[in-house]
């Protein structure tokens, strides 16, 4: 499907000039821009990659030296994303200030904002990224579609949602969940009463949703810039294992025009609405056709979970496998510049995560790649220099499927993936999951 761009809003304005930073040394004298990154994180790291070939410096605000970001950055600034002066510190002389993570507490960023900071996105877009209650409401408002939803302040509240909407339920923390964490599904009232009390007792605001019958999970990604350009990647499917993801398949196979079409339309249109800035994730749920209720000009066939604003796991396909990756894209949309063609460079491709084994092998990450690149000469390797932990996300392994391939053909989609997979788990257990033994076979495919 194309890619597609449009500009939605916005008029041509002088760029802003970000104020003079006699503190900090210029990259060789040139007036290329600083970005500053909350968060130390793998997503910092990737963006980084991507402001070296455009000539900026990414600072990056980490709490630890040893954080991913700050091992490759020659600009860190240690701190806490929750300390106000720190936060100061790193958007000192910065031309905008963006986010790998959504913990920034918003009155920090409102008082970044009153100073002169800019920052992308603006608080006021992405409180929705941080809130899941607020994002609800607002999502509601406009009249996308979403799960059915109320807050919880007491176990009833729960139970009559249960007694409503039917059983297992879907409490989630409001604020603060990652990966699963902070998301419980309780099968009927004793236990949802039990884990209520207990979060509640522990100060965790909560809401209660309807558990959703799902085909399947996809995501829409944009990203917009200030002028009002926006671009989008084909929709994905994203496999998730233990409530984390595991897999991207890009675009998302056995996808109907209208539908990707109406996923992708809905995402350009929430970044407008929402006045994002940078790269959104809009992760989805596909409804089982049968349970579908089309309604406000949507199909039904899909809700939205979650929106993160910032790149996401559900975009590292597009590093290899698009025109322009998320971090480039990310960049270009905070600063202003023109979007980039994000076109995908073959029919499919796929990400795995290398998520750390329950016990790391014996075997040094190093010697790994060394052999996985003797089997799998194409396979494109992400490492984030993390320590390795059981079901830790560590790295990723992109595979382009051949150019004489159709997503239309499950055979070809399911032998790429296969091959992702079986390096990604490589990497992380140091056996192949299918066998494969280098002194037996020389066809290494
Ligand atoms: P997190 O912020 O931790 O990623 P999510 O809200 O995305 O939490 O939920 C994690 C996973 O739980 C989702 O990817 C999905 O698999 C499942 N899930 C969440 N909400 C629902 C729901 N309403 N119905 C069905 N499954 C859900």
């Amino acid at each position: 499907m194309t890619p597609l761009i449009l500009v939605t809003a916005g008029s041509s304005q002088p760029r802003s000039e970000a104020p003079p930073a006699p503190d900090r040394p210029s990259i060789s004298g040139a007036q290329m821009p600083t970005v500053t990154m909350v968060g130390g994180g793998q997503l910092a790291r990737m963006t980084h990659q991507a402001a070296v070939a455009l000539g900026q410096r990414l600072r990056v605000l980490a709490e630890n030296p040893a954080d991913p970001a700050a091992q490759v950055s020659p600009d860190v600034v240690l701190g806490s994303h929750t300390d106000l002066d720190a936060l100061r510190r790193a958007a000192k002389g910065a031309h905008a200030l963006t986010f790998d993570h959504e913990h920034v507490p918003t009155e920090h960023l409102e008082t970044l904002v009153a100073e002169g900071v800019n920052v992308a996105p603006p608080p006021q877009a992405l409180v929705y990224a941080q809130d899941k209650f607020a994002m609800r409401r607002k999502l509601a408002g406009l009249g996308i579609p979403v799960p059915a939803f109320v807050t919880v302040s007491a176990p009833s509240d729960v139970t009559d949602f249960g007694d409503e909407h039917g059983w297992p339920v879907v409490i989630k923390a409001i604020r603060g969940g990652y990966d699963g964490r902070g998301v419980w599904m309780p099968e009927d009232a004793e236990t949802a009463s039990h884990i209520v009390t207990e979060q509640l007792g522990k100060g965790v605001s909560l809401l209660v949703e309807a558990k959703v019958a799902l085909r399947r999970e996809l995501s829409a990604m944009v990203a917009r810039s200030p002028f009002g350009q926006g671009a989008t990647w084909p929709v994905v499917e994203t496999v998730q294992r233990d409530g984390q993801c595991a897999v991207v398949i890009a675009p998302a196979p056995d996808l109907d025009v209208e539908l990707a079409t109406e996923a992708e339309g809905l995402a350009l249109r929430l970044a407008a609405e929402l006045g994002v800035v940078g790269a959104m994730a809009v992760e989805l749920f596909e409804v089982d056709p049968a349970a579908a209720v089309p309604g406000n000009g949507f199909s039904g066939r899909i809700l939205v979970n979650e929106l993160a604003m910032r790149p996401h796991n559900s975009g590292h396909w597009g590093m290899d496998g698009a025109r322009t990756g998320q971090f480039e894209q990310h960049l270009r949309a905070v600063l202003d510049y023109p979007l980039g063609d994000t076109s995908p460079l073959a029919p499919v491709t796929v990400m795995a995560n290398i998520l750390g084994a329950p016990e790391a092998p014996a075997m040094t990450m190093d010697e790994r790649l060394h052999h996985l690149f003797a089997r799998m000469p194409d396979a494109k390797v992400h490492l984030y220099g993390k320590g390795e932990r059981k079901a830790r996300k560590i790295g990723h392994v992109n595979v382009l499927g051949d150019s004489y391939g159709s997503i239309d053909d499950p055979k070809y989609v399911a032998a790429v993936r296969r091959r992702a997979e079986l390096a990604a788990h490589w990497m992380s257990h140091g056996e192949w999951a299918d066998g494969w033994d280098p002194h037996e076979t020389e066809a290494g495919k």
